[in-house]
């Protein structure tokens, strides 16, 4: 039996269709290597701990996580892209800065903030005393409303790399408006 291959299953989609919503969404994933020594740097708030986030710049995966959520929203370069880890003047770059700059640019394209949700992955430290901080300091670097940002933190279970402490998590997912 032969098979016409020029008949797609796949129902054709006719004219392409151009969205016309002013909403984007954006989703991003970082982790980074721990190395002891403490403190541990997230969002922008520096945590006692005996471990730190080992990278170029100062190594804050939540912020990194946070930037490359609105960079995808909107479809710009990604931080890796932007702030590439080979330039010597990202070395021990402050991540508040990097966000900002980031931020500056989905701005320029037109859009906002209407709210970011992150997740911290990370066995240790308990991260429950710090979630306030961090979450105002989000805001703060971000110029939003606290409402605005919401954070997270799970552990590994004590299993893979997070749970043997090994590296640090963070995700984020950025929804954005067209203003
Ligand atoms: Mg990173």
């Amino acid at each position: 039996m032969s098979v016409n291959l020029n008949r797609s299953i796949i129902p054709a989609l006719g004219k392409r269709r151009i969205t016309t919503s002013p909403l984007r969404i954006g989703l991003s994933e970082d982790c980074h290597r721990l190395a002891p020594g403490g403190p541990l740097r997230l969002g922008g708030v520096d945590i006692p701990h005996d471990r730190h986030a080992v990278g170029h710049s100062d190594a804050d995966v939540l912020l990194h996580a946070v930037t490359d959520a609105l960079l995808g929203a909107v479809g710009l370069p990604d931080i890796g892209e932007l702030f590439p880890n080979t330039a010597e003047e990202n070395r021990g770059r402050d991540s508040a800065e990097m966000l900002r700059l980031a931020y500056s640019r989905v701005q320029t394209a037109g859009y906002s903030i209407v709210n970011l949700d992150c997740v911290i992955l990370t066995q240790e430290p308990k991260l429950s005393p710090y979630k306030k901080a961090i979450r105002g300091q989000l805001a703060t670097i971000l110029s939003v409303a606290e409402s605005q940002v919401n954070v997270k933190a799970k552990t590994g279970e004590g299993v893979g790399p997070v749970g043997e402490q090994l590296i640090i998590q963070a995700q984020c997912v950025a929804l954005l408006e067209l203003k």
